[in-house]
């Protein structure tokens, strides 16, 4: 990365694309440093959304007429341009689902539920979030199979040793995090995959947080199964990625049925639509997708790069002036990590936090981040999250440390 894209970065110009960026929170400009939950969109996806039912709107792969027509190519269009963002071999290999948790859910029931036996392993780790969690424990109860789980250390790195010691003979799947969404934890993922497949177990890789941050490439990484959401890749809610290998996929039984997944139907029996089609039953969230085809060209028009660069000296940036507040102690302090400061102030409850710095305008999350696990580990119930996009500015961090000090005024 050359430092002319560097200097190309402008945030400012960047800003000027989300129109929400200008609104005030209690009279304050708003400082949103919440987007590990959800970013915010720029004025193209709006457009997009908008321009689809005023000039486009009808049901897709079924009509023969003009709109069905535009529509469906809008829709097939959109999971183009996912396929290449992912770098996936083929538009069979992109399922659309409504968000990352459908997408886990849909391997666990059509993937890993037929296949697990009583006694069989799938492995995850210890900072997954609860979508990378419950989906295994609900297949694993069903067939008797024992979730296994790869711990982190103090840093919240993954302990690759004990990873590779619980990859067993039993195990049937890995599903692990690409990006900690809790402790900003960037996995080995390649690594992880290299492992697996030396004992021939397929892996999953849950992108959500990842996907927005820096580039990703399914091929390069080795993924069996990668997982992404929309409403986090600065599209809209209610749209999902699910890439899977084609070889897996095509073994795999329907997760839905109903109208579009099918070939022919009949009483006696129905057969499946080809990929991807078998496993998007119903009619699709076709501008969700379409509106997440627009996000993607955004985001290349700024340039992954240049994005990740940006947010990486930003997380600096935060990490710096947060350790200088006093009593702030860092969660999640990887050598790799990107985009998330996680932390507790002593003797102040993260709730607390998050309210005083709302009032001024700051907006971060408190809780356990649907990472419960990961809040045990470190032995605290909750942690108050500032999470970075690429139009953050080192400005919004210093808010973000001016409204840390009255929190520390008022309760310290
Ligand atoms: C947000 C997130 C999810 C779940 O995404 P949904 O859009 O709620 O399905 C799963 N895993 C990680 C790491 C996340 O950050």
């Amino acid at each position: 990365m050359g430092t002319e894209t560097l200097k190309a970065f402008d945030v400012q110009r960047v800003r000027a694309d989300f129109p929400i960026l200008r609104r005030q929170v209690h009279g304050r400009p708003l400082v949103y440093l919440d987007n590990a939950a959800t970013t915010q969109k720029p004025r193209v996806v709006l457009d997009a959304l908008s321009r689809y039912y005023t000039d486009q709107n009808a049901n897709v792969h079924r009509g023969v007429h003009h709109l069905s027509e535009i529509a469906t190519a809008a829709y097939d269009g959109a999971r183009t341009k996912v396929r290449r963002f992912f770098n996936a071999a083929s538009d069979r290999e992109i399922i659309f689902t409504r968000n990352a948790t459908e997408s886990i859910n849909l391997v666990a029931q059509a993937y890993a539920r037929p296949k697990l036996q009583a006694g069989d392993e799938v492995l995850i780790s210890a900072m997954e979030h609860h979508s990378n969690i419950v989906p295994w424990q609900m297949a694993c109860a069903e067939r008797g199979a024992h979730l296994r789980v790869a711990p982190i250390d103090d840093r919240g790195e993954l302990l690759l040793d004990e990873f590779e010691r619980l990859l067993s003979e039993r195990t049937r799947l890995v599903a692990i995090t690409h990006m900690s969404n809790a402790l900003g934890t960037v996995n080995p993922v390649a690594e992880i995959v290299r492992l697996a497949h030396g004992r021939n177990v397929p892996v999953l890789l849950d992108g959500s947080q990842a996907a927005y941050h820096m580039p990703v490439d399914v091929q390069a990484l080795g993924a069996d199964f990668y997982v992404a959401t929309g409403h986090k890749l600065y599209g809209p809610t209610g749209i999902g990625v699910l890439y899977g290998r084609e070889s897996l996929l095509e073994g795999m039984p329907p997760f839905l049925g109903g109208g579009d997944m099918i070939a022919s139907v009949t009483f006696e029996k129905s057969t499946w639509n080809e990929l991807p089609y078998k496993f998007e039953a119903g009619t699709p969230h076709i501008e969700g997708a379409i509106g997440l085809g627009t996000a993607i060209d955004y985001m290349q028009s700024v340039g992954l790069d240049e994005m990740a660069a940006h947010e990486q000296q930003l997380l600096a940036y935060g990490t710096t002036l947060l350790e200088a507040i006093p009593g702030v102690r860092m969660i999640g302090t990887a050598r790799r990590k990107a985009s998330i400061l996680s932390f507790v102030m002593e003797g102040i409850h993260p709730h607390d936090i998050g309210t005083i710095v709302d009032r001024e305008g700051v907006a971060i999350r408190t809780g356990h981040h649907c990472a419960q696990p990961v809040m045990e580990r470190f032995g605290i119930p909750a942690t108050a999250r500032a999470s970075l996009a690429m139009y953050n500015t080192r400005e919004e961090l210093d808010a973000l440390g001016v409204a840390l000090r009255k929190v520390v005024e008022v309760f310290g």
